[in-house]
């Protein structure tokens, strides 16, 4: 059985939070509240995103584009690793929460990705409205991820999974993982949880290991 990685793409491939970075720029007051009811989880990650989305004009969406590419920077490495799974012959999925009218531009600059998985946007009308497009399926335990990373990688077929995450969105993704590499939150968790866990900062670190782990 052959092994598949399962990318997170919002802090893992980016140095940052995306969709924070684009709720500071486009806005900034409106914003406040739904963050910090996000993360305190009095608001589910599929409600909290759809509400924030929905704050901005459709006629940002260029000026998002743009924004994202200016000033969100990548994690080291994140080419070179994707040239190591083709020279292992694994598929490199990117599995994200986010959206990919801003997801792919930024992708477009690197080659040996097999698939992206993210939402879409209805830009129809005035407001953005976020398009759930991968709800939980009956396997998964949790019922309310919003994107459902475990169901994603189970449409994959049978394989072993080797997961990259960082964040509390990554841990239904983790229960699933063979080989997990963790970094800041989703690390922090790992530990306090004792899961099994390989942290990295750079991409670099989990090339190095990357031949070793799927030996
Ligand atoms: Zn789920």
């Amino acid at each position: 059985m052959g092994y598949i990685i399962a990318c997170d793409f919002d802090g893992t491939v980016t140095a940052s939070d995306t969709i924070i970075a684009i709720m500071q720029r486009f806005a900034p007051t409106d914003s406040q509240a739904t963050l910090s009811r996000i993360l305190d989880r009095t608001l589910s990650i599929q409600e909290g995103v759809t509400t924030l989305f929905n704050l901005l004009d459709t006629s940002k969406r260029q000026a998002i584009v743009e924004f994202v590419r200016q000033e969100v920077s990548i994690r080291p490495g994140f080419q070179t690793l994707l040239d190591k799974a083709q020279e292992l012959d694994i598929p490199f999925y990117i599995i994200s929460g986010g959206m990919h009218f801003f997801i792919d531009p930024i992708l477009s600059d690197f080659t040996g990705i097999e698939a992206v998985y993210a939402n879409n946007v209805d830009f129809s009308g005035e407001k953005m409205l976020v398009e759930w497009r991968y709800p939980c399926d009956d396997v998964c335990a949790s019922g309310e991820c919003g994107t459902c990373k475990p169901s994603i990688v189970r449409t994959l077929g049978s394989h072993q999974v080797i997961a990259i995450g960082d964040s509390v969105t990554d841990i239904r993704l983790a229960e699933v993982a063979d080989i997990l590499f963790t970094t800041d939150k989703l690390t922090t968790y790992a530990e306090a949880e004792a899961i099994p866990h390989i942290p990295f900062q750079t991409f670099y670190d989990i090339v190095e290991q990357l031949e070793e782990v799927v030996r």
